[in-house]
């Protein structure tokens, strides 16, 4: 059985947070750095929190590499303490979508993020995701560039599976050119939402292999025809 890799972004891909990561990084650097810099007009699309901290605090990939183990314990945090106080919302189709390709036996589901590793669950939690519907992440503590990800969740998928898996079946998903470029980095198919951070014109222009306005198109490309 040829296995197929699934790996989604989380914010404006599968689910609406209303704010909440900028919430928790403002709160995180307040903490840990004494300033959150220009957060307020920071743009976290297609970013990781590792490149994010580098670029507010103009300090080097190894300096906030020292810094993130930290950085993760303070945000998970606050997090937490947010996830109260917002409203997240699982994006329309998302979460039919995850469970059909979940519960396929020739499918593994996970996420390629830049919010943390501590952070995802609670992200995906919050909007009504299981957490275990995604055993193979790579996330945003991982790599200052999101184009390192996608090798590490394939990795992961292979010793997840006891599997190798082609960079052909792999199919990466996201809202952002960032998140096509990092498909196309790695030789995998890159599919794009309309519904997060980029315009239908910037998505085009990274030149997908599919555009998509809403993510439940993916299970005619996967193969996959019926809603559960
Ligand atoms: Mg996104």
């Amino acid at each position: 059985m040829t296995l197929q890799l699934v790996l989604f972004d989380i914010d404006g891909t599968l689910l609406d947070g209303h704010g909440i990561g900028r919430a928790a990084t403002r709160r995180a650097m307040l903490e840990l750095f004494g300033t959150a810099g220009n957060l307020d007009t920071h743009s976290f699309a297609g970013k990781t929190d590792w490149g994010t901290l580098c670029e507010i605090l103009g300090a080097s990939e190894e300096t906030i590499g020292r810094h993130m183990p930290a950085y993760e314990a303070s945000i998970e945090r606050h997090m937490r303490d947010l996830a109260a106080e917002f409203e997240l919302f699982p994006l329309p189709g998302a979460l039919e979508t995850v469970q059909a390709l979940h519960e396929r036996p020739d499918f593994i589901t996970g996420i390629v993020t830049g919010n943390t590793s501590v952070t995802t669950p609670i992200k995906l939690e919050g909007a009504g995701f299981d957490p275990a519907w995604f055993p193979v992440r790579a996330c945003g503590n991982e790599a200052a560039h999101r184009n390192n990800l996608p090798p590490i969740a394939l990795e992961r998928a292979c010793a997840h599976s006891g599997q190798a898996i082609a960079q052909q079946d792999v199919t990466v998903v996201g809202d952002t050119p960032a998140d096509v470029a990092c498909a196309q980095a790695l030789g995998a198919r890159a599919v794009a939402v309309t519904t997060g951070f980029s315009s239908r014109e910037a998505l085009q222009a990274a030149r997908p292999d599919h555009l998509l306005d809403n993510i439940a198109g993916l299970l005619p490309l996967c193969g996959v025809n019926s809603l559960v």
